[in-house]
């Protein structure tokens, strides 16, 4: 039990009711000063015994907060490190009066010290229970060291590579970013966050449609139609709430010019009201202050009013509320029972955790040196990271003999930032470079030269030779090109999403050499491939692979491991042409192409409208063959599903793993359908010769869509299914569905 507490809020003894009612017992004990310091949360330098410093060594007068807000305060931002939290718990629970426990909570996205691909690469695994693991494997390293919440999974749906957040999103498709939210939330929290005390609690963030920026610049507008932001880009954020998620995080945007901080159609009617979400809801950092830059409110006052009354509970990194919701209370503007709620729900999630049991919860530095990037943890890493690399282009080279003599090039050849962007935990000196991974694969056999090339972004003449030397000497190229991790992740947007001009050039210089070049990419999201596709042999998309990334590409080089990757957010032929995505509508008017001779046509004089590389998209060392496709019945009722059966095989000479997608397009909606949109998918695995039978049952309930008065339901009439390896196959069965 911790000091001060009047009555036993142990978790042993108390069914949710009376828990509440200790709770609400609790907070008729807290001064109004002290329920709003539960609705601040700083970052760790404002408190004290961190780091053992036993002071306060935050800039408190920049927020102008006093010492007594700081020891009363709720949460805390970017805290981990289990003897830190431990001192820091103390020191705090030593100051606060009614005893009552911090909650610690970080950035914990794609692993805390072994890192996993980051979140896009996960994506394009299409495998649930991998990312499952990662997450489950996250949060025992973060529990263990301290943290309680993570601000994670970011499920904002994705279509524009020019956002530099595009790398922590899943992709362009709501469907599959449903099913890896859930995922997620899955392996962060577990089965029972109060019993199992190697999870965390999860935050689902970006409330909501953070990932329509216009333009893709970061914190820009957002704009959509009601229909829009149900259809795309809600799906994600209900399944995490769905599977239990504990908390949400609003975005920075506007949604239909209200920031959605101050958004209450979002917030409180939705989220709340309909969608019944009960748990903490937190500002993203500094998000309630810039309701005053967005212009929604004049003055710290009225942003404070306005994102509480929306619903937000905390506010993260600024003090509007500590400096204004009292006297608002006082004048009456603010009922006191919004706060009062918002103070419930930081209790009822401090008690989930068992923070009032134990409000050192699993922080032990013992055990923390024993099982962070653990040997286990990493093989789970490397696991994933060989499931999450693509490979774009293969014209015969890949997989390579071990006896051929290689010369692996370029900027990301020795290289260790291959962790991503949300990777301050991890450590990128530990990360297994691919220069080190190739090496250790090869042992004695290794006829591997190395040179640099080139920088990211700079070159010198003796790189360059050096290079050619190197080259000149082997019998294939590899060529490890990329972006670094900061052209990726928050406010690190590119209009120009080709890789830096550096590559380019001497991809073009080795190229003349004549040899198979294979080029392997490290970077966080779609490029604008014009300048690699065309002169590469090879292309493998490795991503940031994280802690085990230069084993996991070695592997599938030398064919130890045979790519099954597929793209989940669509590559475009050029930057011109973003958004683009697989799901969009037709227009009215044929689909042109640049050197089709007619006018008035859905065209660009100068480009295809197809993206270079579709969503779904991967190559396989296996070649697969679909046959054999059919439908149980051409009808579909709401009582009769129909089951659309297909014959795959693997027609190569290496066991593989197909992805066997299923499109649906509804043929004559109410509104205009997607032209196709993902239903269901497999994943199989085959031997050379192999083939198997897959059968997916088609639904009326997976014909389902918001109508134009916001009703989901589906229309009767002609349907098409297409099933294949990819979003852009052609092999359609119609239907219709009867009602
Ligand atoms: C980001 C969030 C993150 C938060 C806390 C913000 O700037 O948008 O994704 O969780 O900082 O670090």
């Amino acid at each position: 039990m911790c000091r001060g507490v009047a009555f036993d809020l142990t978790t042993s003894n108390s069914n949710s009711q009376s828990v509440d009612h200790k709770l609400n017992d609790l907070i008729r004990q807290m001064t109004l000063d002290e329920k709003i310091a539960q609705l601040i949360q700083l970052a760790v330098p404002f408190y004290e015994g961190a780091g053992g410093e036993g002071q306060i060594t935050g800039p408190m007068d920049s927020l102008g907060i006093t010492q007594d807000t700081v020891r009363n305060s709720g949460s805390v931002l970017g805290m981990a490190g289990a003897q830190d939290v431990i001192d820091m718990q103390r020191t705090h629970l030593s100051h606060n009066r009614l005893g009552i426990p911090l909650l610690m909570m970080a950035d914990i996205v794609h692993g805390f010290k072994t890192i996993f691909p980051v979140p896009l690469a996960i994506g394009c695994s299409w495998d649930m229970e991998l990312a499952e693991k990662s997450a489950e494997i996250a949060a025992r390293e973060a529990a263990v060291s301290g943290v309680h919440v993570t601000y994670a999974p970011m499920v904002d749906l994705v279509r524009d590579p020019r956002w530099g957040r595009v790398v922590e999103s899943t992709g362009e498709d709501p469907y599959l970013n449903a099913k890896f939210a859930k995922a997620f939330v899955r392996g962060f929290q577990g089965q029972d966050l109060s019993g199992d005390y190697d999870r965390v609690a999860a935050c689902v963030k970006h409330f909501a449609a953070y990932g329509a920026a216009e333009a893709g610049r970061d914190y820009n507008t957002v704009d959509l139609s009601d229909r829009q932001l149900r259809e795309f880009y809600l799906p994600a954020y209900k399944a995490a709430l769905d599977e239990g998620c504990e908390m949400v995080m609003t975005s920075f945007n506007t949604v239909d010019g209200i920031p959605a901080t101050g958004n209450q159609k979002l917030m409180r009617k939705l989220l709340r009201e309909e969608w019944g979400f009960d748990g903490v809801l937190i500002s993203d950092w500094g998000a309630v202050k810039e309701l005053i830059a967005h212009g929604i409110a004049a003055d710290e006052s009225e942003a404070a009013y306005k994102a509480i009354r929306a619903g937000v509970d905390i506010e993260m990194m600024t003090a509007c509320y500590v400096h204004h919701l009292a006297e608002l209370v006082e004048r009456k503007e603010v009922d006191g029972s919004l706060i009062d709620e918002a103070v419930l729900r930081i209790l009822q999630l401090k008690q989930k955790l068992g923070l009032f049991d134990n409000p050192y919860r699993a922080a032990d530095p013992e055990r923390e040196r024993e099982i962070v990037f653990s040997d286990a943890h990493r093989e789970a890493a490397r696991e994933l990271a060989v499931k999450s690399c693509v490979l774009l282009k293969n014209e015969g080279v890949l997989p390579f003999s071990r006896d051929r003599k290689i010369a692996l090039i370029g900027p990301f050849a020795s290289n260790h930032d291959v962790l991503g962007p949300w990777s301050w935990t991890g450590s990128k000196d530990a990360a297994i470079t691919l220069a080190e991974g190739l090496s250790s694969k090869l042992g004695d056999q290794a006829k591997l030269v190395i040179a640099e090339g080139c920088g990211i972004e700079t070159a010198t003449e003796a790189q360059l030779q050096e290079a050619l030397a190197a080259a000149s000497e082997a019998e294939t190229i590899v060529l490890a090109l990329g972006e670094h991790t900061d052209m990726n992740g928050e406010a690190a947007c590119r209009a120009d999403i080709r890789l830096p001009q550096v590559q380019l050039e001497l991809l073009r210089e080795l190229r003349a050499l004549n040899k198979p070049i294979v080029v392997v990419l490290f970077n966080g999201r779609p490029l604008d491939l014009h300048g690699v596709f065309e002169k590469a042999d090879a292309i493998l998309e490795a991503w940031y692979p994280g802690s085990e990334a230069g084993n996991a590409v070695a592997e599938l080089l030398l064919g130890d491991a045979n790519p099954s990757g597929r793209l989940t957010m669509s590559f475009p032929y050029s930057v011109g042409q973003v958004p683009v995505y697989y799901n969009a509508f037709n227009t009215g008017r044929p689909q042109g192409a640049p050197d089709a001779q007619v006018r008035y046509v859905s065209q660009y004089l100068d480009i295809p409208n197809e993206p270079l590389l579709p969503f779904g998209f991967g190559l396989s060392y296996s070649e697969f063959e679909y046959s054999e496709v059919s439908l149980s019945s051409p009808v579909m009722t709401k009582e009769a599903p129909i089951k659309l059966t297909v014959k795959v095989r693997n027609k190569g000479i290496v066991a593989g793993v197909e992805t066997v997608q299923l499109y649906v397009r509804d043929m004559s909606g109410e509104v205009v359908r997607p032209v196709k949109e993902l239903k269901a998918f497999r994943q199989v695995a085959l031997q050379p010769g192999e083939s198997t039978e897959i059968e997916f049952i088609l639904r009326e309930e997976q014909l389902r869509y918001y109508h134009s008065d916001l009703s989901h339901e589906s229309d009767a009439g002609e349907f098409i299914a297409f099933v294949g390896p990819n979003s852009s196959t052609n092999t359609r069965l119609p239907f219709r569905l009867e009602k």
